[in-house]
């Protein structure tokens, strides 16, 4: 692979301290760009293009004069709130998990269930943390390119698992390509995965889902004790710069994942905004502007459409233009018209649904790409 994501972050150095090989190899995390200037439409890292709630803001206030203390070491507040969203759907507190976001959680789910030379296997091109988080567990990413449209190969997926696999992973709606899976198809992953096998479906950008079609993960969790459901506050609850994420499982896994987190990781400031997102004056708010969001989604991806461009189907805060070989000299397009969009070399570029200002740059950008339409 050429992408910058490639570069070695950790292969020179100056200590005679021996780092292990496979942190060595790892590719670094690349993040959106961050803009050099003011006047540019940010596009880049799939964070809301609102601010934070009134009311989470005043609980991350009222939380600063408490700092000098510990917060609760396995945020049980913050877990029974969650308990409590997803009452309907059968969930106890032992059966979630927090954590300072999602990624990390990630982390320790690989980290709780894989030996050296494990396998796991994950859609690609999906989020770009996923292979580094496997390396870092010591395992061995198996990669099962999604299809054509930009959809999880189920049966590829499927297809890939030997007595190696300990974990195989889903990304719903799949960052950067779009496409979430069906409830069929969930159903599907699901019941072929074997039961010793851990399967991880992330559902960071479910919240944006508008495809009635489109499976919840938490719907498989009493049927499948194996199955391990993630989510985040970063992306519809406007609360990335927080970092706080969970996961929702059958109690004997939490309780190991538990074991592997980092004792009192989740800041005290950031339980207190995580909880009052949850208040169902904010979560009304917040399932609002993710309508907002979509409907913008569709405005951009509809007017690119008519234009002649092929965009999957897109069911999160973002949509992929494939342009292959040609990402790098689109993303510079882009970059010179004042748009931060998130190229991935050699495949194409994940652009984050904006303000309506933000997307009609983005819009009057294209108009004058005279590349491919992917
Ligand atoms: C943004 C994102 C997350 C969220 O990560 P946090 O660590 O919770 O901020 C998780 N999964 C995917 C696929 C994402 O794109």
């Amino acid at each position: 692979m050429s992408t910058p994501a490639t570069q070695r972050s950790t292969g020179t150095t100056a200590s005679p301290i021996r780092v292990r090989d496979a942190i060595r190899a790892l590719p670094a995390y690349v993040p959106g760009a961050r803009p050099g200037r003011d006047d540019v439409a940010k596009l880049s890292r799939n964070a809301l293009p609102f601010p934070a709630q009134a009311a989470v803001v005043e609980a991350v206030a009222r939380a600063a004069a408490e700092i000098n203390r510990y917060p609760q070491m396995a945020g049980d507040s913050l877990v029974a709130a969650l308990a409590a969203r997803y009452a309907d759907k059968g969930v106890s507190p032992e059966q979630v998990v927090v954590g300072t976001g999602s990624v990390a959680l990630i982390q320790h789910v690989l980290d709780t269930v894989c030996d050296e030379g494990d396998e796991v296997v994950l859609p690609w091109r999906s989020f770009e943390a996923y292979p580094i988080c496997v390396a870092v567990a010591g395992a061995t990413a198996v990669k099962v390119p999604v299809t054509a449209d930009g959809r999880h190969d189920v049966p590829a997926m499927l297809a890939a698992i030997t007595p190696r696999t300990r974990v195989v992973m889903a990304c719903s709606p799949n960052n950067p390509t779009g496409p979430a899976l069906t409830a069929a198809e969930l159903r599907q992953l699901a019941d072929g995965v074997p039961e010793d096998v851990l399967l991880l479906v992330d559902e960071a950008y479910l919240d944006f889902v508008t495809d009635p079609a489109v499976g919840d993960a938490l719907d498989l969790l009493a049927e499948h004790p194996n199955l391990v459901v993630s989510r985040t506050f970063s992306k519809a609850h406007a609360l990335a710069g927080m970092r706080v994420g969970y996961l929702i499982a059958e109690p004997g896994i939490i309780a190991a994942i538990r074991s592997v987190a980092t004792p009192f990781g989740v800041a005290l400031p950031a339980q207190a905004a995580a909880v009052a997102a949850l208040e169902p004056e904010v979560l009304a708010e917040t399932a609002r502007r993710a309508g907002v969001v979509a409907a913008a989604r569709a405005r951009v991806i509809g007017v690119l459409r008519e234009r002649g461009w092929t965009v999957p189907d897109a069911q999160g805060n973002f949509y992929w233009l494939a342009v292959g070989e040609e990402t790098a000299a689109l993303n510079e397009h882009l970059t010179a018209a004042g748009v931060l969009a998130r190229p991935f070399v050699g495949d194409g570029v994940r652009v984050s649904v904006g303000t309506r200002e933000d997307d009609d740059r983005l819009l009057a950008a294209l108009e004058t790409w005279t590349g491919s339409r992917a």
